[in-house]
């Protein structure tokens, strides 16, 4: 049996079965913590906490879903950091900036895991053959999701040998991993000039709606990668970045 993680726990606890039940209000209720919306400067969201009780804010100025990720990111602070009055900025929320603490990680990992239980998630992705951006519309809109933290969840967590890759015009950002797939697989800083993604990057092209089989050497320098084929699907992001999903 898979162990639940401490969101898991909390969703069990409250009988949460499906997507549309992750009331995040109701939940952060549930163990102590209400939550305002409001314009914040400066920052992405903050929690204050006396005793037993705290008080979540999140900045209204942000995207609904942005919004959503940062309640789950404070109530992971509530669960692992109780005591200290924390205020996350928005490179510390779902961010993948290497400067973010540990505190940092782990609460986005309790807000995926809230967000996107894997209890729900497993039986809810056995009706997609493949891990595709349209995979990853569709999770994100039954789960009220960002596409970014989908993408990234379904990438790590899903049943695929999948990785996801973000360059922008100074080279590799980051990338998250399948827990299936080897450590040697490990991307290239540069963009390969034969790789779909360098042409949407610099807007020559368009996202691609479908991925393309591609060889694995354009973004692996592994031995493995010279005799393996992969599949490319690259998309340009709000940031101004490319993100490219790669599936073996
Ligand atoms: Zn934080």
């Amino acid at each position: 049996m898979i162990r639940l993680t401490s969101a898991e726990q909390l969703l069990q606890e409250l009988g949460i079965t499906e997507p549309e039940e992750i009331d995040l209000e109701a939940i952060a209720w549930h163990v102590g913590a209400t939550v305002k919306r409001r314009i914040l400067d400066g920052c992405e969201a903050r929690i204050v906490g006396a005793g037993g009780r705290a008080i979540i804010t999140v900045n209204t100025n942000s995207a609904f879903v942005r919004q959503q990720f940062s309640i789950g990111h404070e109530i992971g602070h509530w669960h692992y950091h109780r005591g200290k009055s924390l205020v996350c900025r928005s490179d510390d929320i779902g961010g993948s900036s290497t400067g973010s603490t540990m505190l940092e990680r782990q609460a986005d990992k309790f807000a995926a895991n809230l967000l996107l239980p894997n209890y729900i998630l497993r039986p809810y992705l056995n009706q997609f053959k493949k891990l595709t951006f349209d995979t990853i519309k569709k999770t994100a809109n039954t789960f009220g999701t960002s596409l970014p933290a989908t993408a990234i969840s379904l990438t790590e967590r899903g049943p695929w040998a999948a990785m996801l890759v973000c360059h922008g015009h100074t080279g590799r950002k980051w990338f998250s991993r399948n827990a299936g797939l080897s450590d040697y697989w490990f991307p290239n800083n540069e963009l390969h000039p034969e790789s779909s993604a360098i042409g949407i990057l610099y807007g020559a092209d368009p996202d691609q709606v479908t991925p393309r089989k591609t060889s694995a050497y354009f973004w692996f320098n592994c031995r493995e990668a010279y005799r393996q084929d992969i599949y490319e699907q690259s998309i340009y992001t709000t940031e101004g970045d490319v993100l490219s999903l790669l599936t073996f």
